[in-house]
């Protein structure tokens, strides 16, 4: 009988594990938060994911539970692995994904190089830490940010207090996670697979480009990261993966910093859009890998198949309409470039679908990365 995975979560990335599940011959099951979402293709059930019964139910005709996102409970993940259910990753990984102060305390432990960093509950706290910094330090929300959402560069003690006002009751007494803001020269992505018996596979570190908060371009291999730069983003990728126990994909988000130091930000501990140039430049996509690594599988050759693979993010979308409208316009100037729509409905800064380009010369493949997506935006 086909191996089963179940995903939680019906966003897109659950979405892309759909065709290689197909290819491998992998039963995919999806429990979306609604019908009609990206990996309805896949969705076998429909269901709030903060709700144990829902999840057990769920997980009873899977082999392996895995994720589309990390805001499942863990009251839901220990209820799982009480239950017998195999979850990759599982819980006591995932805390270090979902709670960015937990995971500041930890990769302090591990050694890893990250910003200077501090919890603070009082808008004083936060002052004294300003005052040691420089005067400007970044905010964020222990809990719960994505996209930049829950992210703020403050020069007072006070630019956070409504965030200490709504924190107050949380597991960490209203405590905000304040960070040294890092002059970064660029951020990097550092992607790393693992077997839940130990094998690792590392990607090769690539330069993403945000705008206003959001992931907006990515270029893989990272420009000028000849042998060293590499070597050591994936010794941190490694390092993390196995000191937290993650199994199947993980994301480890860096700042180059202009004295040439890589910090960590932050971690994804499922595909991430980072990864999204694999599907079409990679012996091996990252959907595929989550997919073998949470199955416990032999893990696939993580390797560039050319020289360069650029993902540019369709954000936004048509002011009206649908991506599929554009298609044809996109596909006659462009047939190098390799379409993925999410099947969501646009909206101003939503991501709705990626393009990717790989090629060997990096001017070209980013030229085309950019022009295809651009038919899809107005
Ligand atoms: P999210 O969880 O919303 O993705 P991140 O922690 O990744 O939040 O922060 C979003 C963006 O804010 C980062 O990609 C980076 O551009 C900027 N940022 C975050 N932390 C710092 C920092 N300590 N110094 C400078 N910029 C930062």
């Amino acid at each position: 009988m086909a191996l089963r995975v179940g995903v939680v979560g019906g966003g897109q990335l659950a979405r892309m594990m759909i065709a290689p599940a197909v290819e491998l011959g992998i039963e995919l099951r999806v429990l979306a938060e609604e019908d009609g979402m990206s990996a309805s293709l896949a969705a076998t059930a429909v269901g709030d994911y903060r709700d144990a019964e829902t999840v057990l139910a769920f997980a009873r005709d899977v082999d392996v539970v895995t994720f589309d996102h990390e805001h499942v409970p863990q009251a839901v993940l220990t209820a799982l692995v009480d239950a017998g259910v195999a979850v990759h990753p599982g819980p006591h990984a995932l805390r270090f994904a979902q709670d960015k102060l937990v995971m500041r305390a930890r990769l302090q432990e591990l050694g890893m190089p990250q910003p200077d960093w501090a919890a603070v509950t009082d808008a004083e706290q936060l002052q004294a830490f300003l005052d040691e910094h420089g005067g400007r330090a970044v905010v964020k929300t222990p809990r719960g940010g994505y996209d930049g959402k829950g992210v703020r560069v403050v020069s007072a003690g006070t630019e956070a207090d409504d965030w200490f006002a709504t924190l107050a009751e949380d597991a960490h007494g209203g405590a905000l996670l304040v960070e040294e803001l890092v002059d970064f020269s660029r951020e990097l992505a550092q992607q790393v697979a693992r077997r839940p018996s130990g094998a690792v596979r590392a990607y090769p570190v690539v330069e993403t480009v945000q705008r206003e908060g959001v992931c907006a371009e990515v270029i893989a291999p990272a420009p000028h990261s000849g042998g060293r730069l590499q070597e050591v983003a994936a010794r941190i990728g490694i390092t993390i993966a196995e000191g937290l126990d993650v199994t199947g994909m993980l994301a480890v988000e860096l700042f180059e910093t202009t004295d040439e130091r890589l910090l960590v930000n932050e971690l994804a501990m499922r595909p991430h859009n980072s990864g999204h140039w694999s599907q079409d430049g990679a012996v091996t996509s990252q959907f595929e890998q989550h997919l073998r690594a949470v199955l416990d599988l032999p893990l696939g050759d993580p390797s560039p198949l050319s020289e360069w693979a650029v993902m540019v993010n369709i954000l936004g979308g048509p002011a009206e309409g649908s991506l599929d409208e554009r298609f044809d316009a996109a596909m006659t100037d462009h047939p190098a470039a390799k379409i993925h729509t999410y099947g969501k409905a646009p909206r101003p800064g939503r991501k709705v679908g990626h393009v990717n380009v790989v090629g060997d010369d990096l001017d070209d493949v980013a030229y085309e990365a950019r022009a295809a997506a651009s038919f899809f935006v107005d």
